[in-house]
């Protein structure tokens, strides 16, 4: 589908849907190496976004579906994935503020944006075991398919294969920020759960994409 504000609020009210599907399993992960309620987290910041999203005007963009996203989990979500991720939204709504439909170049945009966001917010690297694990090379490979001429669906398909991969990368690794970080050695072995939850996420914006 083209990537207007219908393509973002299906994104979300399907991100919403797979974070409720996904809810316990989110929970064991972060109950592996953190305190158990990433699941619960983004589940609720979600519902709470699925319940403001029809109440955006008629000649909405998809920045503004993102800023509602932003300020919905920074007020709904505790923990640290609530910040993380709408900051994530927040930079995202910026950098395609303005436009009714996203080409490429804006979705590689708007997927750098979140990433610098969360960056900038949680000051995590690459190989520190978090969610930074999914979007780094999600950036990265959508850079990539842009560069070789890929369209919108085909970037963001490309972009949530490399978040996938990404999050399953994590399980060998030492965790270096979060409550993760607090286990040593013992966080070997486990996903990293806000990776996953990011992968779901990019998973689903391709999905609707690809509609
Ligand atoms: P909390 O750890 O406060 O309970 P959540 O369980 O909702 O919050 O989220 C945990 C996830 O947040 C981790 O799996 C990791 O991906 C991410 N995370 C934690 N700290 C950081 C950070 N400094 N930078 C990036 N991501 C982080
Ligand atoms: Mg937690
Ligand atoms: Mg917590």
């Amino acid at each position: 589908m083209n990537l207007d504000v219908t393509w973002a609020k299906a994104w979300i009210t399907t991100g919403a849907a797979v974070m409720n599907e996904h809810r316990v399993e989110l929970i064991n992960l972060d109950r592996e190496i953190g305190d158990g309620d990433h699941g619960e987290n983004m589940d609720r910041g979600f519902q709470a976004v699925l319940l403001k999203l029809d109440d955006l005007p008629a000649e909405a963009n998809p920045g503004d579906v993102f800023k509602l996203v932003a300020t919905t989990l920074i007020s709904t979500v505790g923990g640290a994935a609530g910040p993380l991720y709408g900051t994530a939204f927040l930079k995202a709504a910026v950098a395609v503020t303005g436009s009714a439909e996203l080409d490429g170049a804006a979705l590689v945009a708007l997927l750098t944006a979140a990433r610098d966001g969360i960056v900038l917010r949680g000051k995590a690297e690459s190989g520190d075991k978090t969610m930074v694990d999914a979007w780094t090379p999600a950036v990265d490979a959508a850079d990539a398919a842009r560069a070789g001429g890929a369209d919108g669906p085909a970037i963001l398909a490309a972009a949530a294969a490399a978040a996938e991969a990404g999050a399953e990368a994590t399980e060998p690794w030492v965790a270096r920020k979060g409550r993760a970080s607090y286990l040593g050695e013992r966080a070997i072995g486990h996903r990293d759960p806000g990776a996953q939850s990011s992968a779901l996420l990019l998973r689903a914006a391709a999905d609707t994409a690809a509609g």
